[in-house]
Order: C-alpha cells, then sequence, then structure tokens
C-alpha cells in the first residue's frame, strides 16, 4: 500500500461518492435550505478536538452535517441572484487544481497554470469580442475584477496628471469623478472603497425608461468639469432587467473627454456569444476596461472573474512587482504582473476545461437557451391569477410582482405580498427566487444562468409558483 493509497484514497472516494449523490440528489431534493441556522449550527459547531481524527471520517461527517444547509444552486430550479452552475469539465477541473495544488503567482510556480491563462485570455477575448491586443487577468470574481480595471484606470488617469499613484498614493492627488447611472452593482462600490476613491466619488446621472444612462446627461456631466479625471462605469447587463448602456452613443462621447469607460458586464458581457444577443454590446470594444463572470453564465465553479484591459501598460503598471527572490521569465507570462492576489489557486484549469469541453457552439447554446427559459419562466408565471408582469426579459433576467387582491390594497401591500408568495415558493423546496426592489416595487427576480435549467425544470418551477399562490386564496 502506498501512501497515497492510505492517506488519500479513503476521503477523495469519499468525496467523490459525496458529489455524486449530491448532483444525483438535486433533480428530487428541496431546492431551498431544509434546516434553520439554529439546527446547521447544531450539527456543525463540534468541539475542536484535541487529537487528529481519520480524514475519511472528517469527509464522512462534513457531508452528514452540512445535510440541509447546501442550496439546490447547482441545478436547474435555482433563479435567485445570478448564479450559474457547473459544467462536468469545469467540475472535475477544479477538482484536480486542488490535487495539483499549485500556487499561480508566477510561471516558474506553475508553468503549466500560466500557459493555460494565457491561453484562455486569448479564447475569452475572442468569445466576447474584446480587441486582441487587450490584458487580462483571472480573479476571484467580478468585484475583483472591477478592482483590477479600476486600479489600471486610477493609474493612467494620475499619471496622465503628472501623478505616480502607486508611489505616492491618493492623499494630494487630483480627485477622481465617477460619472454612472443608478444601475451600477454594489460590488463596484465596494471596489472603488477599496482602492481608495471612495463612494462620494460617484455622480448618478439619470436613465431612461429602460434603464441606460441617457447620453445627454452623461455630456453635460462631462462638459461641467473637463479637466477633472474621470471614470465612466457602464452596464452589460444589469442585476434586475438585465439592461444594456448604449455603449454607442456614450463611449465615444466620454472618450472625447478623456474619460476612462469601464464596463460591467458580469452576466451581461456573455451575450457577445450569441448572434441573438450580440446586438446589444454593439460599440462595447471601445471601452477602456471590462470586467465579467466565469462562475455564472459560463458555469464554471466559483472563484473565476475575469478583467480585461485595453491599456495593458497601464494595467501592468498597477500590479507589477519586483523583489529579489521572485524569478521571472520574460518569455512567459507571469500572472502577479496582472492580478492584485500574490499566492493563490490556479483557477484557469476550470475555465480552459469549460470552454474545451462547451466550445464555441456549447457558450452561445447555454446564452440562447438560458434567456429562452427566463422569457417562458415570466410569461407563464405572470397570467398565474395575482401575478404581474412587470418585465420581460430581453435576455436572461425578468421581474414579475403579485398583488394583493384587496381592492383598496396600497404599493406596500403588494410589496408585502410579493414576499410573502416568494418565501412561500421557497418554503414548496420545488424552485428557489428572490426579491429585488426595481423602480420602488417589490419584486421577484427570475434569473436564469444555469446550463442545466431545461424545459421540465420551467414546468415544474411554474407549478410551484400555481402552488404557493394558491395558499393565498
Ligand atoms: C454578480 C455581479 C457582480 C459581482 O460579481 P462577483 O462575481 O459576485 O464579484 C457585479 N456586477 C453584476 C451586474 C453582477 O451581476
Amino acid at each position: 500500500m502506498t501512501k497515497t493509497d492510505k492517506e488519500f484514497q479513503p476521503s477523495l472516494e469519499i468525496a467523490l461518492q459525496g458529489a455524486l449523490d449530491h448532483l444525483d440528489g438535486l433533480q428530487p431534493s428541496s431546492v431551498a435550505a431544509t434546516k434553520d441556522l439554529a439546527a446547521l449550527r447544531q450539527q456543525l459547531h463540534k468541539p475542536l478536538g484535541d487529537k487528529p481524527l481519520p480524514a475519511d471520517q472528517v469527509i464522512c461527517e462534513l457531508i452528514k452535517d452540512v445535510e440541509g444547509g447546501i442550496l439546490g444552486s447547482a441545478g436547474g430550479r435555482f433563479f435567485a441572484w445570478v448564479i450559474g452552475g457547473s459544467v462536468p469539465a469545469a467540475l472535475a477541473a477544479d477538482w484536480l487544481t486542488s490535487a495539483w495544488d499549485q500556487n499561480a503567482a508566477l510561471y516558474a510556480c506553475s508553468p503549466a497554470a500560466a500557459v493555460v491563462e494565457e491561453i484562455v485570455g486569448v479564447w475569452l477575448k475572442d468569445l466576447l469580442g474584446l480587441p486582441p491586443a487587450a490584458s487580462f487577468a483571472l480573479v476571484t470574481g467580478c468585484q475583483m475584477a472591477h478592482v483590477t480595471c479600476l486600479a489600471a484606470a486610477r493609474h493612467a488617469l494620475l499619471a496622465r496628471r503628472g501623478w505616480d499613484v502607486e508611489r505616492n498614493g491618493l492623499s494630494g492627488a487630483p480627485c477622481v469623478r465617477i460619472l454612472t447611472s443608478a444601475m451600477r452593482h454594489g460590488s463596484f462600490l465596494r471596489a472603488i472603497r477599496l482602492l481608495g476613491l471612495g463612494e462620494s466619488s460617484v455622480v448618478q446621472l439619470p436613465t431612461d425608461s429602460e434603464d441606460r444612462l441617457q447620453p445627454d446627461a452623461l455630456r453635460e456631466a462631462l462638459a461641467t468639469n473637463k479637466k477633472a479625471p474621470t471614470i465612466v462605469l457602464l452596464q452589460a447587463g444589469d442585476i434586475n432587467i438585465g439592461a444594456f448602456d448604449d455603449f454607442e452613443a456614450l463611449i465615444p462621447c466620454a472618450k472625447q473627454f478623456d474619460a476612462w469607460v469601464h464596463v460591467d458586464g458580469a452576466f451581461g458581457l456573455w451575450a457577445a456569444a450569441s448572434s441573438r444577443y450580440r446586438h446589444l454590446m454593439k460599440g462595447a470594444a471601445a471601452a477602456n476596461s471590462w470586467a465579467t463572470d466565469g462562475h455564472k453564465w459560463l458555469n464554471v465553479p466559483f472563484d473565476s472573474g475575469f478583467a480585461f484591459v485595453a491599456d495593458s501598460d497601464s494595467h501592468q503598471a498597477s500590479m507589477s512587482h519586483r523583489a529579489a527572490y521572485i524569478s521571472h521569465d520574460a518569455a512567459a507570462r507571469d500572472q502577479m504582473d496582472w492580478n492584485p492576489e500574490w499566492s493563490r489557486r490556479a483557477r484557469g484549469f476550470a475555465t480552459y476545461a469549460a470552454l474545451r469541453q462547451l466550445g464555441r457552439s456549447g457558450v452561445t447554446e447555454i446564452v440562447d437557451r438560458c434567456c429562452h427559459h427566463a422569457r417562458s419562466l415570466v410569461a407563464r408565471i405572470s397570467t398565474l391569477p395575482g401575478a404581474q408582469l412587470l418585465w420581460t426579459p430581453v435576455i436572461n433576467q425578468g421581474l414579475v410582482r403579485f398583488l394583493d387582491p384587496n381592492p383598496a390594497a396600497t404599493n406596500e401591500d403588494h410589496d408585502k405580498r410579493t414576499e410573502e408568495v416568494v418565501s412561500a415558493i421557497l418554503k414548496t423546496g420545488e424552485a428557489f427566487f428572490g426579491c429585488s426592489t426595481w423602480h420602488g416595487q417589490r419584486a421577484m427576480r427570475i434569473s436564469v444562468c444555469n446550463w442545466q435549467t431545461d424545459e421540465s425544470d420551467v414546468d415544474r418551477s411554474v407549478r410551484a409558483v400555481e402552488l404557493a399562490l394558491s395558499q393565498f386564496h
């Protein structure tokens, strides 16, 4: 018996069986949690032992003790937030990533990981219609993609004004302002906080009836303080209705004023992979930077975001660091030159595997299929008694609301009814939706981005909404 047989095999075999059981169980099991906070604490909160335990026992108990607290978000009936699943090759590559346990900081500490990331970057730019010369980084998620892109923006805007931000920091620097709409995602605000730009640097501009930033408002704001270093944040798919800003009108205008245009396309950037939805991205390739996720629409396990920057010099200047003990290979890609982290997971393998499994047509198909199912869910739920259509999906995001039938019902009553119906749906365990506030009204959000969602999941989820609604009559 080798050391591997003895030390690793028992727990890895239990993990494999546990994973297969989980994936198998996604169809029959509740998609919502079945245990509450107190029960989960009781299951999991064991005394920290003094003595070691056998690894297989730890894994066995882990599988048992998380029971009731693992959502069915890997499966096809989960429509809350924007959460994808994992295609098989990506999941398997993610396991191997842990087994290989590479530090993907440098080519020197994982040559294969560095080469894989180099290739993944090229493939992604091609699929997403971004400039082939753009630099990129594989980060933990879209929020850190914002941080990465905006660090490059901060560098470029301040360097043009004679300020070295990497050396001098921000105190005493010209104030950077950020022009955007109310459709911005909270992760963008957290990114600018981390970069020291501060939330008060955001100027919120008005949108039109489809939640798109108004070009006149942008032009006017840019013209009022022409000299200020300016970042313009645009949306490629906002979280409520998947709104796309009019890149063709907005980007040339921002460029005229030397502003840096950043695009938040956490899921929406993937519209570029489909000929049906590509028009929404028209003109977006002219931006300065783009942030997106792999763990949403590409269906790669979590820990997968992508940052792209047109001005690769600024990107590298904002991230790169040299120290005597680090070895660099001039011909290879050292991820540390582009990533905010130092030591990190070799997360490129999972994306590499997903893209190879799916191919171009597979990615297109996931996008098209999710959009189709989103439209179908929204259309069918909207016809149920007490339901009201708020937004028909343009891509994969839609909104419905549930009305209190009382003729004297107020907006608040409808808000309350909407939340109650959503809770009742979760209680059925058959489908999982979330709530949001859109234009002052509570709404049920329907987001489809799991590769597994099929017609039968849609049927079953509509029936779950019907069942939940029947409890209110
Ligand atoms: C999910 C999301 C983000 C944040 O992405 P993370 O991967 O969670 O960091 C940003 N913007 C939009 C529009 C999103 O949907």
